[in-house]
């Protein structure tokens, strides 16, 4: 993410907050600003440990609530993944993953191609689709050259 898009993206955030009626405490700034921070969609537990510095008294609790918040309020989605790790994405924008199965590093990509996706009859039927997600699990140059 460049710091454009960050700088975006926190103005996003105050305008969403204030749409939402949500007052923005130092406290869920700090926890943003953490999101934004972490270019590797981070886990409840990373983001805690990421405003630890700033904030020493914040208990894990408040951090996986304001999370929980963020959430609710569409300013964070979830990855949902194969490993049974919860993580955080600010990306607002439409995007697809890669995932490497084996450190559990979250790529973004961006892909027209993905996004014009067939989508097969069963999901359409009697549903309304609100969105999809292209998971690619990936054992990643890193990992690859450890072996
Ligand atoms: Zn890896
Ligand atoms: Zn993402």
């Amino acid at each position: 993410m460049n710091l454009d898009s960050r700088t975006e993206l926190l103005n996003e955030f105050v305008e969403t907050c204030r749409q939402a009626e949500l007052s923005i405490t130092p406290q869920r700034l700090a926890v943003y600003k953490a999101l934004l921070r972490s270019d590797n969609h981070p886990s409840p537990d990373m983001i805690y440990k990421s405003v630890l510095p700033e904030f020493p008294t914040i208990s894990f609790a408040t951090v996986y609530k304001i999370l929980e918040t963020f959430d609710q309020n569409g300013i964070i989605s979830k990855v949902t993944a194969l490993h049974n790790k919860l993580r955080y994405d600010p990306i607002k924008e439409h995007h697809h993953h890669i995932i490497c199965v084996k450190c559990k590093k979250i790529i973004d990509i961006k892909s027209d191609d993905l996004d014009k996706l067939p989508i097969p009859s069963e999901v359409k039927e009697d549903n309304e689709l609100i969105d999809f997600t292209v998971h690619f699990n990936v054992i990643c140059s890193e990992c690859r050259k450890k072996d």
